[in-house]
């Protein structure tokens, strides 16, 4: 399990990685208007200021602190979903100083239901809602207690629903325009929430 302060480093580290793939980020979505890439690094930028030497009184005040920034500063559909993802997902986590198995699936379920109340995007819209469903629901159907296992058992899902958006055609946000021609090409947003996960898993294995 992790306390509010290791949540705070765990972010930072995401924050990080996400940074680090802008350039692939923006490649994923050439299908698109490749804006991706520069909206979620500026935004997960934005995260790092916003998290760098703070001390939160509970998760739900840090994940929604991640989530404003990146809602005010990624831009595009996706500053409002991942933004809405760590705002709503945090809002599940009130008065909580700990992350631990259960924690973190009621994230994953609150982050789910606010970004599909918001984007109202279903499962096989060709959306970030294809890895983020399957990682709810593999956290929720996870019978173990560690939180490495719950957040492995996610990021594993999260992939298999990203790639899953290959044979998808798109039926929200501006690719939807693509119809067709978006077949055989990952959606940028799916990729995005499988390394977010990738990198919460990472984090909490090697700490
Ligand atoms: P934009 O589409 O405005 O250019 P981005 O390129 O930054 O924004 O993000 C696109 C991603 O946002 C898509 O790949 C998809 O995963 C996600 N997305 C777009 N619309 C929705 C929606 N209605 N619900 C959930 N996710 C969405
Ligand atoms: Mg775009």
């Amino acid at each position: 399990m992790l306390d509010t302060a290791a949540c705070r480093d765990m972010m930072e580290y995401v924050a990080d990685g996400i940074i680090s793939n802008e350039a692939m980020l923006t490649e994923a979505d050439k299908m698109g208007d490749a804006d991706h890439g520069a909206g979620m690094a500026l935004g997960f930028s934005k995260v790092k200021e916003a998290l760098a030497g703070k001390e939160f009184s509970d998760l739900k005040v840090l994940f929604s602190s991640c989530g404003t920034s990146i809602m005010m500063n990624s831009g595009g559909a996706s500053g409002a979903v991942f933004g809405t993802l760590f705002r709503d997902g945090g809002a599940a986590l009130k008065e909580c100083t700990v992350l631990d198995a259960p924690a973190f699936s009621a994230f994953l379920d609150a982050a789910l239901a606010g970004v599909m109340k918001r984007g109202k995007a279903s499962p096989g819209d060709k959306t970030m809602v294809d890895a983020l469903f399957p990682a709810a629901e593999a956290a929720r159907g996870c019978t173990c207690t560690n939180i490495a296992e719950v957040m492995q058992a996610a990021a594993d899902a999260a992939e298999q629903g990203s790639e899953s958006t290959k044979t998808m055609t798109p039926k929200a946000g501006r690719m939807r325009s693509l119809g067709e021609r978006a077949l055989g090409h990952t959606d940028p947003g799916s990729i995005t929430m499988n390394l977010i996960l990738k990198y919460m898993h990472q984090f909490v294995l090697q700490r």
